[in-house]
């Protein structure tokens, strides 16, 4: 399974909906405009209901200010589609908003990952990113 950007689909929708969030001079990261970009996975055999967020900064390029592996189901699900050797406690890792150990991170990453926290309380944001999630698996109308 690849992680695929969601602006590779649906590139003005993805920038449109994406959230974003200013951080302002004198915090512990550099003041700049962040974006959080999705990507979702592109196998449509599998069923893993998770969004990874990439956090890049308007001005520093392609820097990965964090990358964020978020699923919104509860960890029941996680256990069921990881398989029957995953236990409760380990599934639950799925199940909330994790930096993700195989994506880069930067010495600033638990800044992002407590931002992202506060945005998944927004129960509109979480409804998107289902969306988004529903419409990148979906077969392209060709
Ligand atoms: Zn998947």
């Amino acid at each position: 399974m690849a992680m695929t950007a969601f602006y590779t689909r649906f590139e003005d929708l993805a920038f449109k909906e994406m959230r974003a969030c200013t951080v302002s001079p004198g915090k512990e990261v550099p003041a700049d405009d962040y974006g959080f970009l999705e990507f979702y996975c592109d196998d449509n055999g599998c069923n893993c209901h998770r969004v990874i967020i990439k956090v890049l900064g308007r001005g520093s390029g392609d820097k990965t200010w964090a990358t964020i592996n978020y699923g919104w189901e509860k960890a029941e699900f996680y256990q069921r589609w990881a398989g029957s050797g995953t236990s409760l406690m380990e599934a639950n890792m799925f199940s909330r908003p994790v930096l993700d150990p195989l994506n880069p991170q930067s010495p600033h990453a638990e800044f992002f990952l407590s931002l992202f926290e506060e945005m998944i309380k927004d129960k509109a944001y979480v409804d998107r990113l289902k969306r988004h999630y529903e419409m990148f698996r979906k077969p392209k109308k060709r």
